[in-house]
């Protein structure tokens, strides 16, 4: 992976530069932001250019026998640790060596820009599974870099989702960050730094990688999907930020799985059961639509909810008289003037975080027919929460 092969990120991409220029390169880094960012992509680069045996004032040459190495993610003194669990056809004791292969192929297809969700599916992992980083894989990789180096300046250990250690294998990635072996760069990556052990946390240097703007990534899709600037700008405001989000909506076509009128839809089967008229019927529908979206995917449902945290957020601003800043039209605006009765300051952030906890139950693979019926039952009584008395 090249820099120049990464949009934007300039001030960062040049610091990180700069520290190799400057033969000051931290030997344990932690790259964090939000899924999305090219947080694997930077990781890749800048081991590649840690490396390159004659890399420019910018960039690695991409052609020395380092760079063409690096390039198929062959290089052998490149090790890499990421969560797996069993499949079909790793059937126990899974280490990261064993999924190398699929693990290859994705960054390489993708440019290095997939979410874990991507990952599981890559490997093939039921739903029912939980991916960690186990000890025994974490202890072998650092034994291997306890050896010396095969050719390399640098021996890198990229580890992908650090949050994914359980506390045995994170205790001893701590105990070789404490005693590093000569000559190695760790290039820990998250999405989640508050999940990490605060005594690793202490021993890295942070890099943030912050999410795009909507402007990046709508000129990302311009570029690269070949879109119009006003698609492109309405589909970076529908990706919220997450740029993974934005190519998943560029290529099917713009189309969310599961739309707006989908999510105002089932707020009023929700809404119905409070009723005694419609109780029964509005049961029945609750069953149907979860039915339904349990059938979208994952991603698709992770969207669906994002969509919905967003849709709330309109119908709080719009209740709080700013609807200049409610960027929807037809019947999407007019859901915000007639659900705002019920989103107020005494229930606005327990929507959010029930969205955000089914969002996150998602990703871990949860079941989701029952997380839609659940979800739907809990938003009921959120929704029954009286206003404040002003
Ligand atoms: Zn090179």
């Amino acid at each position: 992976m090249l820099f120049s092969e990464i949009f934007g990120y300039d001030i960062l991409k040049n610091r990180l530069i700069r520290s190799v220029h400057e033969n000051r390169v931290s030997h344990s880094q932690l790259l964090f932001g939000p899924e999305g960012t090219p947080k694997l992509a930077i990781a890749l680069a800048y081991a590649q250019y840690v490396n390159c045996l004659s890399r420019t004032e910018n960039d690695s040459c991409g052609v020395c026998a380092s760079c063409v190495k690096y390039n198929h993610l062959a290089h052998p003194d490149l090790h890499f640790i990421y969560p797996v669990a069993t499949t079909k056809e790793v059937d126990s004791k899974p280490k990261s060596k064993d999924f190398i292969a699929p693990w290859r192929e994705l960054v390489l297809e993708t440019g290095a820009d997939f979410s874990l969700t991507d990952w599981y599916e890559k490997i093939g992992m039921a739903e029912s599974k939980q991916a960690i980083i186990n000890a025994e894989d974490a202890g072998e990789v650092v034994r291997t870099l306890a050896l010396k180096a095969y050719e390399a300046d640098y021996k890198v250990l990229i580890l992908w989702m650090v949050e994914k250690m359980n506390l045995s294998s994170a205790n001893r990635l701590l105990k070789v960050l404490e005693e590093p072996p000569e000559k190695t760069l760790f290039l820990l990556i998250t999405e989640d730094p508050d999940q990490i052990l605060s005594t690793i946390l202490s021993r890295t240097q942070l890099v943030k990688i912050p999410a795009m703007n909507e402007a990046t990534i709508a000129m990302q899709l311009q570029n690269r999907f070949g879109l119009s600037s006003s698609e492109a700008g309405r589909l970076a405001l529908l990706s919220e930020g997450n740029w993974l989000t934005a190519i998943r909506i560029a290529r099917s076509g713009g189309q969310e799985g599961a739309s707006a009128s989908d999510f105002i839809e089932w707020l009023r089967d929700i809404f119905r059961l409070g009723t005694s008229k419609f109780w029964a019927e509005a049961n029945l529908a609750i069953l149907q639509r979860a039915a339904i979206f349990s059938r979208l995917g994952r991603e698709n449902q992770k969207s669906f909810l994002v969509m919905a945290m967003r849709m709330v957020r309109y119908v709080m601003l719009q209740r709080l008289g700013a609807s200049g800043m409610v960027k929807l039209e037809g019947a999407e605006a007019k859901f915000t003037v007639d659900f705002s009765p019920f989103v107020h300051s005494g229930n606005a952030s327990l929507y959010y975080d029930l969205l955000q906890e089914s969002h996150n139950n998602i990703e871990r693979n949860a079941n989701a027919q029952l997380l839609f019926i659940d979800l739907s039952y809990q938003l009921e009584r959120v929704m029954r929460i009286p206003a404040p008395a002003q």
